[in-house]
């Protein structure tokens, strides 16, 4: 490239990064993916690189972030804030430590922390005399957005340190995983926009210029530098990591002190896959040397540190070509699109195919094959298409009209996102799909009853339906290919177990339409046998707080169903008996009332629930007029103020101690 063709992409460069950090920084709402964006970056450092000369001072390799937003006041940082330089390969963080090492002849390794490069958005806070004084976003790195109030409502940042010193804490704020799904979800049903991803959520949470909503949003902190005044409270990092601890703060637990580069490269290798068992998301790992006088001595550029660095891991969000697709069909005759896409590699695996939940779904995408998909894979297994392409218009997926499995004519039931296929009696991927789950671990966990040897005895024609695994012999398994004699019996000896299941499993077992394992849990406590549920009117279950009028119908529809009662009583004479009432009580106290919980409390919530239950009372999952009472921990989501709105009674963790003492 000649100068002039360097000079033009510069310039295109800048201007593409300057307009996405503000989508970025000001308005959280980015319009390319991080590794986009990090392409653009190194491209336009590798154009600097080769020419110097065009190295302007407004260009974004010689600043930090952007502007700050108005509607806050300016904070000047008494300590400039920094990026990192970052680097996806290892080769890169080789030639990091070797220039470090370059510096140090007489040194054989260096220690560095190896840190968990937490993906929210980094705050400073001063202390003084132990006190809190302000808090306050990065910003271009010398003046931030002055955000105390907001800064005090967040899990895990002390308001009073414990000890009366002078210091700086560094770190990220950062919302949790299952937190961001829940509020993008009720924003969803608010009709309020979705945030990109946790980072996004949680710099729009602790953003607002009304703290409130702020205190509302689940946000955590984790600190992970110090700068102290008094220059002999810690030496090296890793004292400073433990001297926050001791001051109250939370430092994420996986950080690392090592020596040499391979270690470094072993725990990236680590926390690349490890990554997406945390409730928090990160995208990369920081490396940091640990003398703190090593630290001075490198000193920094005009953007980063030069005794840290980053190393991001491969993207989380990437684009392939929507190839195709793929009709499934389930227990309940639901018809589910999946895209088949061509295969890219995504954090760490090769994705072949990604969810697309319904038509619907597909429609608000105006999605069709050949186009270009941008797909994610956060917390969850499954990767899911997000957008396509703004400027690509192939028209819209024609949803299909008949079942891809038995051919027969899809209809929507009012009100249903799903299509469904009316055949539940003949169609193959039905059946097969029933039987299945009957034996699966989420119902009735039939251990060697899998997807195979179902399809094995439909095939053979030992088996209609989930009833007639009751009946099956050794004999009859033996007849499946690879099946001897010690397997055989220990699959009848499974079936056979599974004889007396608890009714919540039972209900949950059958693939009644909307009636999942949380639904059957409530029909299971307020109907003790399967013969009361059974004889149940629509009027008799909505009163059920957490069961609507869709979802009796659907289960006086199944319980009406002639082929059903065919096999119920099937499953009667081969002696399939469930056991109902499966919370014993310990008191009445709760006896009719409804519970919601949101909020951190200060046990697991399954605790309270299994509580709750047990003295007589109901769990839902939403407020209505009909809850008796919403136990609010720290943080409460928009449940609480439904409550409030509703005049429900809230509860906190002290009062419904005192009422269940009652
Ligand atoms: P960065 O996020 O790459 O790295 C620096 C930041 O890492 C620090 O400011 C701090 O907030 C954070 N961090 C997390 N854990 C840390 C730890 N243990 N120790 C030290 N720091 C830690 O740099 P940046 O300048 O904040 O942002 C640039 C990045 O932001 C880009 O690389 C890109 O990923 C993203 N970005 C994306 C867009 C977009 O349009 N998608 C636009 C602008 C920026």
């Amino acid at each position: 490239m000649n100068y002039i063709e360097a000079k033009k992409r510069i310039d295109e460069l800048k201007q593409l990064i300057i307009e996405n950090n503000e989508a970025y920084y000001v308005f959280d709402t980015p319009k390319i993916t991080d590794f986009e964006y990090d392409e653009l970056f190194r491209e336009l450092k590798r154009l600097e690189q080769e020419f110097p000369e065009l190295v302007t001072k407004d260009s974004p390799t010689q600043k930090v972030g952007d502007k700050i937003s108005e509607g806050f006041k300016e904070h000047t940082h008494k300590y400039r804030l920094y990026s990192l330089d970052n680097s996806n390969n290892y080769d890169d963080l080789r030639k990091w430590y070797e220039r470090i090492l370059k510096e140090y002849p007489n040194e054989k390794d260096i220690e560095l922390v190896v840190e968990l490069k937490i993906d929210g958005l980094s705050c400073a806070l001063s202390y003084e005399k132990g006190q809190l004084i302000t808090g306050a976003t990065r910003g271009n790195g010398i003046i931030g957005e002055n955000i105390t109030e907001n800064i005090k409502t967040i899990t895990g940042i002390p308001l009073k340190l414990s000890s009366d010193i002078n210091l700086e804490v560094r770190g990220e704020v950062y919302m949790p995983v299952s937190s961001f799904e829940k509020l993008n979800e009720e924003n969803i049903e608010n009709g309020l926009k979705e945030f990109a991803n946790p980072r996004n959520a949680a710099a729009g949470s602790l953003r607002q210029l009304d703290s409130k909503i702020t205190a509302k949003r689940d946000l955590h902190f984790f600190a992970y530098t110090a700068i102290a005044e008094n220059n002999d409270l810690f030496k090296t990092h890793s004292d400073a990591l433990k001297l926050l601890e001791n001051q109250g703060f939370i430092v994420n637990p996986n950080y690392r002190v090592v020596r040499g580069i391979n270690s470094v490269i072993e725990l990236c290798q680590y926390w690349e896959t490890e990554r997406f068992n945390l409730n928090y998301a990160t995208d990369g790992m920081v490396i940091k040397v640990n003398d703190l006088s090593k630290q001075n001595e490198l000193g920094f550029t005009a953007r980063a540190p030069k005794w840290a660095t980053a190393f991001k891991f491969p993207p989380e969000e990437v684009w392939t070509k929507l190839e195709g697709i793929e009709l499934s069909v389930g227990k309940t005759g639901a018809v589910t699109p999946v895209a088949l896409l061509t295969p890219v590699q995504l954090a760490g695996t090769i994705v072949k195919r990604a969810s697309l939940h319904n038509f619907d779904e597909i429609n608000r995408l105006g999605l069709n094959i050949g186009n270009e998909v941008l797909i994610k894979k956060a917390a969850e297994i499954i990767p899911k298409v997000i957008r396509k392409k703004d400027d690509e218009d192939f028209g819209v997926y024609k949803e299909p009209e008949n079942c891809p499995c038995c051919g027969a004519k899809l209809f929507r039931p009012d009100g249903e996102v799903s299509l469904y296929c009316p055949n539940t009696l003949n169609c193959p991927a039905q059946i097969q799909g029933k039987i299945e789950y009957w034996a699966s671990k989420e119902a009735l966990d039939i251990d060697g009853v899998g997807s195979s040897l179902v399809e094995k005895l439909l095939d053979k024609k030992l088996i209609q339906d989930f009833a007639d695994l009751y009946k099956l012999t050794t004999q009859d398994l033996m007849q499946i290919d690879l099946i001897k004699e010690k397997s055989a019996d220990n699959i009848y000896n499974a079936i056979q177990a599974s004889k007396t299941p608890s009714l919540t499993k039972f209900l949950t077992a059958l693939s009644i339409k909307l009636i999942g394992k949380e639904t059957a849990e409530l029909l299971a406590s307020e109907y003790p046998t399967l013969e009361s549920l059974k004889s149940a009117s629509v009027e008799n279950l909505i009163k059920i707080d957490g069961i609507g009028e869709k979802a009796a119908k659907s289960i006086i529809d199944f319980f009406n169903d002639d082929n059903n009662k065919v096999i119920l009583n099937k499953l009667e004479e081969y002696g399939v008996h469930p056991q109902g009432k499966e919370f014993e009580k310990i008191s009445n106290v709760f006896d009719g009332k409804t519970f919601v919980i949101t909020g951190t409390l200060s046990q697991p919530r399954s605790v309270f629930e299994d509580k709750i239950k047990k003295m007589g009372g109901k769990v839902s999952s939403s407020v209505s007029k009909k809850t008796s009472y919403v136990l609010a921990g720290d943080n409460p989501g928009s449940k609480f103020d439904k409550a409030s709105t509703l005049g429900v009674i809230i509860l906190s963790e002290r009062d419904f101690e005192n009422l269940s003492q009652d």
